[in-house]
């Protein structure tokens, strides 16, 4: 290890966390990263690093993708921040391929900067606009962890040092239909579900799920939020994940990957419904930095470039690929790995052993292939790369994770 790279460590541990300095010691990160591109990561000793995990789906563009470097440039150069009193062109317009690019009558757009913030929105208005209180959400659920996003995400360990939280959220169990139709009722603002739980350990719900989620809570006048954070952007094979299972919903959090892999963007986008109340007071809710056009040329470039590069057809061939993959090497692991899943490029492996899983991080990344266990679920090893992946780069994540397994299986041997 450089000095210079003792001295990031040593900083991380005096001035910003050093819990999580420790936490990415022992998972054998002993580097700190320089510079990127597409699918690589240079860190300060000039040593690559192929992404396979993408910043958790916020590159799903790959890193510095040119197209979208080029329109922040150029706005940089324009006018970066608004100036708040004017109207802004750039924001209107992205607004406007927002909408078309989502499926149905998703029509208005609010704009803040991260995931948790585009949750914290999209429950306002579901409030808002039904002059209702209760929240249903999944258990094992993610939703990000301001006050109001951890309310309703569905993980103990981050939401019971914080209690009470906000009153009305309930939890039920995701994927279970009559979970559903039991707790949804005439007090029910909005139901919200991440279409496949991401940070829960990729858990894709039984296809009649979101449906009959659509249809309890128009029975019930309820609002249905549809978390896209992580699945939206072509990572799970469409555009967004709601369009495999063909369900419209009245509000969507969107994040991550709308920012291009460039810029911190995110948006909760609505119909009609739900956005009509905040018309009546439009600065009930807002933020002063959110849609900055900045970020707003870099989400307008990135959403040209998934449709240029047909990013999600791209995704749900390489995902298929790369499952089948991950399964014949797990097929040969049988006794250390559960379960193989995913949809598109959002693949997970459920470990029987949560230490077992942290191994094998640590060995891809002694192997220079990065990925990282999903935050709800420490027993499932996230595959997560930039939809760019190409099938090479595919085997070569795989013969990684092959190696690694060896690895682990020669520990556990001299452990026992
Ligand atoms: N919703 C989902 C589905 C997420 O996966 C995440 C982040 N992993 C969030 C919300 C929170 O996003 P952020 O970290 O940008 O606040």
């Amino acid at each position: 290890m450089s000095e210079r790279v003792k001295e990031v460590i040593r900083l991380y541990e005096k001035h910003i966390n050093r819990g999580l300095a420790k936490l990415l010691k022992f998972a054998g990160v002993e580097a700190a990263e320089h510079r990127a591109f597409g699918m690589y990561v240079v860190d300060e000793e000039g040593n690559y690093y192929l992404d396979c995990l993408g910043g958790f789906g916020a590159l799903n563009f790959g890193h510095r993708h040119p197209k979208i470097v080029e329109a922040v440039i150029r706005q940089l150069n324009l006018m970066p921040l608004s100036s708040r009193m004017l109207f802004n062109g750039v924001q209107a317009e992205l607004a406007k391929m927002l909408s078309e690019l989502l499926p149905g009558d998703l029509q208005y757009c609010f704009f803040c900067h991260s995931g948790a913030e585009a949750v914290e929105a999209c429950i306002k208005l579901s409030r808002l606009s039904t002059g209702r209180r209760k929240i249903v959400a999944a258990q094992n659920s993610y939703h990000g962890k301001t006050l109001g996003a951890l309310s309703a995400s569905g993980r103990g360990i981050y939401r019971h040092p914080f209690e009470p939280l906000l009153q009305w959220f309930v939890h039920v169990p995701f994927g279970d239909v009559e979970a559903l139709e039991r707790e949804v009722d005439e007090d029910t603002a909005a139901v919200i579900l991440e279409p496949i739980q991401g940070e829960g350990g990729v858990i894709i719900p039984p296809d009649d799920y979101l449906p009959a989620a659509r249809e309890i809570c128009s029975k019930h006048g309820a609002l249905l939020i549809l978390d896209e954070v992580q699945t939206g952007f072509g990572r799970t094979g469409a555009n967004f994940a709601m369009e495999h299972y063909g369900v419209i919903p009245d509000l969507v959090a969107l994040a991550k990957s709308l920012g291009g892999g460039v810029m911190p963007i995110g948006a909760a986008v609505g119909n009609e419904r739900s956005f009509s109340s905040l018309f009546e007071n439009p600065l009930i809710h807002s933020s002063t930095l959110g849609g900055n056009p900045l970020a707003c040329a870099a989400a307008c470039a990135a959403i040209e470039v998934l449709q240029e590069e047909k990013l999600s057809e791209r995704a749900k061939a390489s995902g298929d690929y790369f499952l089948s993959s991950l399964q014949r090497v797990a097929d040969e692991h049988s006794e250390l790995i559960k379960e193989v899943r995913g949809k598109g490029l959002l693949i997970g492996v459920e470990f029987y052993d949560a230490d077992v899983a942290t191994i094998i991080v640590a060995g891809m990344f002694r192997r220079h292939v990065l990925v990282a266990y999903t935050l709800n679920n420490p027993f499932v090893v996230r595959f997560e790369p930039p939809l760019i992946i190409e099938r090479k780069q595919i085997d070569e994540v795989v013969s990684s994770f092959a190696g690694a397994l060896m690895d682990a299986k020669k520990l556990i041997s001299q452990l026992a």
